[in-house]
């Protein structure tokens, strides 16, 4: 069975380079009839929140990326993690380097000054014959990791394809840092805690972000030591932002969650992020059954993918005009209440109203914004007032307020109530649409003014049209 998991540290802001790390390892796992764990690497205390956390799990909620397992936490594993270590120090997997700081520091300047690689010497690794260093007092060790010497650690990478690292140019990573009291065990350091973590979550594929393929070679090497076959691997590559940087918030990024307040479908999201990064042909907007029966990581994209609001608000535009009327009623509504706009559970002119107007919207913000007209009143511009209202139109405008008066209430009714009008005023159509939308609607462009008149109840029509 296939196990993936995304992995976030919760340190405040997810943005949809972040989120997209999330939803490759969800849609494989979905698409494979497999499991999608979220672990919150939370070791860092210091950055990390429950805030941040709800955050991440806001969003993710938003977008649609269901967990089976989790949410984990590493805070909640140190235990787990010790005995690990504890284990490992039983079997000579890992030892207890006594190397102070000022020696590591001193090490360290050797060898820059030697131009040689700085890297911990292993005075502190047994080896069969070898006489450690006595211990001394009042150095708190350090763990570490028993690297493999000579050879190499390789892998093949389902973006980057094989990669191989020889084993000499990894030394003895720690894997807990300086324990209180002597003979203990410090706090486990991030890359072990993952290691673990992979190997007891049973994770199959780890698909991650590529500035994590440096750690991959001390992950498959620990895994190895404790007796597992590494996951597959896919280092996918980071997303840029429009000026070609990588994806940031402080280069502004916006968080995941303001796309859902702008007025962005969780699909259309879903669908721009997956074709970041990922290819299905030519295909450019697919559904997220789609998505879920053609996701494979064979299509995965080597090069980094850079993000592009307009193409995003074109995505969101296509999803907009095949969604459903009904679907996106609720989407809508939420946005007509944020503008002071709220609609009464039982509209009847919603659904329509949507379905007369998504052609021409990208967003739900930009679809509250059209029917706005018809959740409450409206205020013609003077500008439009003055070019559309004019004296020579104002008497056609109360004569079809009257005829109004008595038509069926609907489109026919309404289009027939207008040709009657525009006879007997000797107008052409143009100038006594232009003169109800603006009355009426607010604004002097709408979809054809019978099917929108058509929409509100008759006496708002009438009402608005006799304030002229
Ligand atoms: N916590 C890491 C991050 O947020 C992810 C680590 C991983 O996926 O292995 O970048």
């Amino acid at each position: 069975v296939v196990r993936t998991r995304f992995a976030p540290s919760p340190t405040g802001f997810i943005h949809l380079g972040n989120i997209r790390s999330a939803l490759f390892p969800w849609a494989f796992a979905r698409a494979s009839q497999g499991v999608f764990i979220l672990r919150i690497e939370d070791t860092d205390e210091e950055r990390s929140s429950q805030a941040a956390v709800d955050v991440i799990l806001e969003s993710m909620a938003w977008l649609g990326l269901d967990v089976d397992e989790g949410p984990f936490y590493q805070t909640r594993r140190m235990d787990r993690y010790r005995e690990v270590i504890a284990q490992m120090l039983e079997r000579g997997l890992a030892y207890r380097c006594y190397m102070s700081q000022a020696e590591l520091e001193a090490l360290r300047e050797r060898q820059i000054a030697a131009k040689e690689k700085p890297r911990y010497d292993g005075t502190w690794r047994p080896e069969p014959g070898k006489v450690l260093p006595p211990v001394p007092a009042g150095v708190a060790p350090v763990i570490r990791f028993r690297n493999p010497i000579g050879g190499s650690v390789a892998w093949d990478d389902k973006v980057k394809g094989r990669i191989e690292i020889a084993n000499d140019e990894l030394d003895d990573l720690v894997i807990a840092r300086p324990a209180a009291e002597p003979g203990g065990i410090g706090t486990p350091t991030y890359n072990f805690c993952v290691v673990v973590d992979d190997l007891d979550m049973g994770i199959t594929h780890v698909i991650r972000g590529d500035d994590h393929v440096n750690n991959t070679p001390r992950q498959i090497n620990i895994l190895r030591a404790l007796g597992a076959e590494p996951p597959v691997y896919a280092h996918l590559p980071t997303v840029l932002n429009e000026q070609g940087e990588k994806m940031s918030k402080r280069h502004g990024a916006k968080a995941v969650t303001q796309y859902r307040d702008e007025g962005f479908l969780a699909d259309a999201v879903v669908n721009y992020l997956a074709r970041l990064g990922w290819s299905h042909g030519d295909d450019e907007i697919f559904s997220r059954e789609q998505l879920l029966a053609w996701f494979d990581l064979d299509h995965l994209g080597k090069s980094a993918g850079q993000f592009d609001e307009a193409k995003l608000r074109w995505v969101n535009a296509q999803h907009i005009k095949q969604a459903g009327d009904a679907a996106l009623a609720p989407l809508v509504r939420a946005q007509l209440e944020r503008l002071g706009r709220p609609v009464a559970a039982d509209a009847g002119w919603l659904a329509p109203a949507i379905a007369l107007f998504k052609d021409r919207c990208s967003t739900t913000v930009e679809l509250a914004d059209w029917l706005g007209m018809f959740a409450g009143p409206v205020q013609p511009g003077a500008e439009d007032l003055a070019t559309h209202v004019t004296a020579a139109v104002r008497p056609a405008v109360a004569g079809l307020a009257g005829r109004l008066a008595d038509v069926a209430w609907d489109k026919a009714g309404i289009a027939a109530a207008i040709k009657e009008t525009l006879a007997a005023h000797g107008l052409k159509m143009p100038q006594l649409a232009h003169a109800v939308r603006v009355l009426v609607c607010g604004r002097a462009q709408t979809p054809s003014v019978d099917a929108v008149l058509a929409l509100f109840p008759r006496e708002t029509v009438l009402e608005r049209l006799r304030a002229a």
